[in-house]
């Protein structure tokens, strides 16, 4: 049956994700979840209906949250299936492209690899921030142009007037999708009030990080209310199960934020704490974070990766020559791989 499959897909290596890969142990700062484990209350009484394509309730809180209104927001399962309804709207398969600039996240690649898009990469620069003539020069056909802020795995930010720039240069031409999945620990420096400005600006969002919801499978889109009508056009009939629209309202609460805001807080301060930590060694580069993750340059990255691995502590090995990216856990589980990559070295 396999020989039934499309011939791209035969071919496809599925997205090494966290989980997919495995291991064993009791540390996991692999998937950059959250450390927290929040508790909410379930209503399973109306299961036998349908709930609403984009549950209105849902699609006001997350409006609020983010400064933008209702009419320019999507929900989405996770802002993995964002990434794959904008390409699967936007780029016609076998002609159109996608643009993005690695090391980034891998899902641009595989979704438009899955769908036959074709994919174009234009690295980031060496201080990791995107390459606006090399992006100008490679337009030719692309339609979506990914930029992923903070990025994964680097962890840094891309500064703010270069997407300004990319949103001028594409005007008419291509879409420019932020993906904010990390935004929520550095919120401040969010894209989303540009919307009002440029109609083809997309921005990815999540509730897998922040919000401590990596299991609820919750995202958005926030873009003009002409990309969300299009991106309606092909989103599932009914893609938000109703436990999923009323945990994320929860979470929304004006409680609900505010436990998320102590808990950037507090993942922050221990972003710092390891971040201090590793400086203090030598040998080793750790770059600034700006998401629940950091990227450390070891002089073995594979070798401090594996001894990881087998004291049960998963971290995640990177593209980048001996880079390894660590999650941000409890104060408990930082002081633990800390502990231990003092020890490795010592
Ligand atoms: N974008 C980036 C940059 C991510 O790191 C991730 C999750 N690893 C996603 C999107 C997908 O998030 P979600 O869980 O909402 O599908």
């Amino acid at each position: 049956m396999e020989k039934l499959a499309r011939k791209r897909v035969q071919a496809l290596t599925p997205y090494q994700s966290a989980r997919r890969i495995g291991g064993s142990g009791d540390v996991w700062l692999n998937a950059n979840e959250s450390p927290f484990d929040n508790e909410y209350k379930l209503d399973c009484s109306r299961l036998n209906r349908y709930g609403e394509c984009q549950p209105q309730e849902l699609i006001n809180a997350y409006a609020d949250y983010s400064n933008v209104q209702p009419e320019q927001v999507l929900t989405t399962r996770g802002a993995d299936e964002g990434i794959e309804l904008l390409i699967r709207a936007f780029c016609e398969p076998g002609e159109e492209a996608i643009l993005y600039c690695p090391p980034t996240y891998g899902m641009y690649e595989i979704s438009a690899e899955t769908i036959g898009v074709r994919q174009k990469q234009v690295p980031l620069t060496q201080d990791w921030q995107l390459d606006l003539d090399a992006i100008e020069d490679n337009l030719n056909q692309v339609k979506l142009v990914f930029v992923c802020n903070p990025n994964n795995p680097t962890g840094n930010l891309i500064r703010k007037e270069d997407i300004v720039a990319l949103l001028e240069m594409t005007k008419d031409r291509a879409i420019v999708v932020v993906d904010e999945a990390y935004i929520d620990f550095c919120l401040e420096m969010s894209s989303a009030d540009l919307i009002e400005q440029y109609p083809n600006l997309a921005i990815l969002r999540t509730m897998s990080k922040a919000f401590a919801l990596a299991g609820l499978r919750c995202g958005f889109v926030l873009a003009d209310e002409n990309i969300i009508n299009v991106l309606l056009k092909v989103i599932a009939p009914y893609p938000v199960p109703l436990p999923v629209s009323d945990i994320a309202i929860a979470a929304l609460s004006e409680s609900g934020l505010a436990k998320m805001q102590s808990q950037v807080l507090e993942l922050n301060a221990n972003r710092a704490y390891l971040k201090a930590g590793l400086d203090l060694m030598s040998g080793l580069t750790v770059f600034d974070g700006w998401g629940n993750f950091l990227l450390v340059q070891f002089p073995d990255g594979d070798e401090l990766f594996k001894a990881t691995w087998d004291a049960g502590m998963i971290l995640r090995n990177s593209p980048l020559e001996n880079g390894v990216r660590i999650s941000i856990g409890s104060r408990d589980e930082c002081e633990k791989v800390l502990g231990f990559i003092r020890n490795y070295y010592s």
